[in-house]
């Protein structure tokens, strides 16, 4: 078959041999390709119009591989809902490292694409549905300009998957600056050999952070900055209501990247404990917990850095902990930056954070839109009849007061807002309804959501439609993972 333009240079088979498994993919029956992501395509100089419809849908479903192509699954480990498991990927598969003309590294990965050495109980595959929804929201969040793992296709398979019910079989292409997780660290210190942890603490420098490879404590400065990376990241999701559902620590990227779309979904009517995951049981990763839940997975991460810290376990976790305890302030002037944009708010004022509580709490008591609100706030539009409130009223007028303090045009005001208020998530009830409609084969909803969430902070006809918040009858109260 005729290379569409796959440059395959893998390094991370470099690693010791206990990082990885060598595996080929599984063929499935009769692939169809459902959604093909032509826009990264572009950006990663893949045409795939080189070759046959027919080989584009063998190629993304692993039916058929390149001779570059080195395939294997990873190995990780992680804590889930606070408890450490050894894991790996059960259901994934590295077709190898992409290289582009200008330089980018990217991991392609399947995920679906059958059994591997770490499936334990699993079947390593993954249906359509779920697979559909990582496609849809992934892309959501590349075009909110928030770092996340991208998805290059979903083809569908003619194989019948067994969940809670018999569903159709699908592999997605995931696209990732890389897969390495904050578990990949817990897996390498739980072998308990330095020179693995050396090792991948070596490769995730030169891949990620290689300015750090001159400096005197390469490991410690390493965590400071994957937390800060970490604290970006969970700024942005609080920024666009992004709640991720399964923040476990194999499902932290060390490069800062969103990663694993399971049962995620984006806040509407606003409550800092929304939970929607069918598993979430206890509200471990409510909107609200994220950030105390991203230091807790930071101070996991440490804890596999301590030996290469310092020679004296002492010494080292005292300048590990001294880092971990920067978070909650380095989180909060992120958070208040971001908010502060989010309401049009320049230079320092005492009591900005008060204010931005005070919002919070009356969209609390008010089950305000998130998304909805801060465009309204944005565009002084009022005619919604939860504004008709004296708390709210009270509110915007202390805003109005704030405002006279920015000592900068109302435009400039206007343009921070625009840019970190969008007008289109995938609100829970369009995408399910979308993926509703998919799963009867008809992709049309599907595929017009796909068009407006690429363009989340511009409004024309078509997109209009897509920021309604959800009727009672439509609100979508719980997500499940579908693994
Ligand atoms: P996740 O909840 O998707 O982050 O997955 C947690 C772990 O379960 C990872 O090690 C996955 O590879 C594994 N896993 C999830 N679904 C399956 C499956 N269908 N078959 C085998 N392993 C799976
Ligand atoms: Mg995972």
């Amino acid at each position: 078959m005729k290379n569409p333009g796959f440059n395959f240079k893998n390094t991370y088979t470099s690693l010791p041999e206990i990082f990885f498994k060598e595996i080929r993919p599984c063929v499935v029956k009769k692939p169809e390709i459902i959604l093909l992501n032509e826009d990264l395509a572009k950006e990663m100089e893949i045409n795939f119009s080189l070759i046959k419809s027919d080989e584009r849908a063998m190629l993304l479903s692993g039916n058929k591989t390149l001779p570059s192509m080195k395939t294997f699954a990873q190995a990780y480990s992680g804590h889930q809902f606070g408890y450490f498991t050894n894991l790996g990927d059960g259901r994934a598969l590295m077709l190898g490292e992409h290289l582009t003309k200008s330089g980018l590294r990217l991991d392609i990965q399947f995920k679906g694409s059958g059994k591997t050495p770490f499936s334990r109980h699993g079947d390593g595959k993954a249906v359509l549905g779920p697979m559909l929804r990582e496609y849809v929201v992934s892309e959501a969040m590349n075009a909110l300009n928030i770092p996340t793992t991208r998805s290059l296709s979903v083809v569908k398979t003619s194989e019948v998957v067994f969940r809670e019910s018999p569903q159709a079989g699908a592999v997605l292409t995931r696209v990732a600056s890389s897969h390495i997780r904050v578990g990949t660290f817990q897996f390498a210190a739980a072998s308990r050999e330095k020179m693995f942890l050396k090792a991948l603490l070596n490769y995730t420098v030169n891949r990620h952070y290689p300015e750090l490879n001159t400096s005197n404590n390469k490991a410690l400065e390493f965590l400071k900055n994957v937390m800060n990376n970490q604290i970006n990241l969970i700024t942005n999701w609080m920024r666009v209501g992004f709640v991720h559902g399964v923040m476990n620590t194999d499902n932290m990227t060390i490069s800062g990247e969103t990663i694993d779309y399971g049962p995620c979904a984006f806040v509407d009517n606003y409550h800092p404990k929304t939970v929607y995951s069918s598993v979430d049981h206890d509200g471990r990763y409510a909107f609200e917990n994220q950030p105390i839940i991203a230091q807790w997975n930071l101070a996991r991460f440490a804890e596999t850095l301590l030996s290469l810290i310092d020679e004296n376990p002492n010494k080292a976790l005292k300048q590990a902990e001294e880092i971990i305890k920067l978070f909650p302030a380095l989180y909060k002037e992120s958070w208040l930056k971001m908010m502060k944009c989010k309401l049009g708010l320049f230079n320092e004022n005492f009591n900005d954070e008060k204010l931005i509580l005070e919002l919070l709490d009356w969209m609390t008591s008010a089950s305000a839109d998130y998304t909805n609100t801060f465009k309204d706030i944005e565009s002084e539009n009022f005619e919604n009849e939860i504004y008709k409130n004296l708390k709210f009223k009270n509110w915007h007028k202390k805003l109005k007061e704030r405002k006279n303090l920015n000592k900068r045009s109302t435009s400039e005001s206007l343009k921070i807002m625009k840019e970190n208020n969008p007008y289109v998530i995938p609100r829970n009830h369009n995408l399910e309804f979308a993926l509703k409609e998919a799963d009867q084969g008809n992709y049309s909803h599907l595929k017009k959501l796909i068009s407006v969430i690429k363009k989340p902070y511009k409004i024309d006809k078509v997109s209009k439609k897509y920021t309604l918040p959800p009727l009672n009858s439509e609100k979508i109260l719980q997500t499940f993972c579908g693994t």
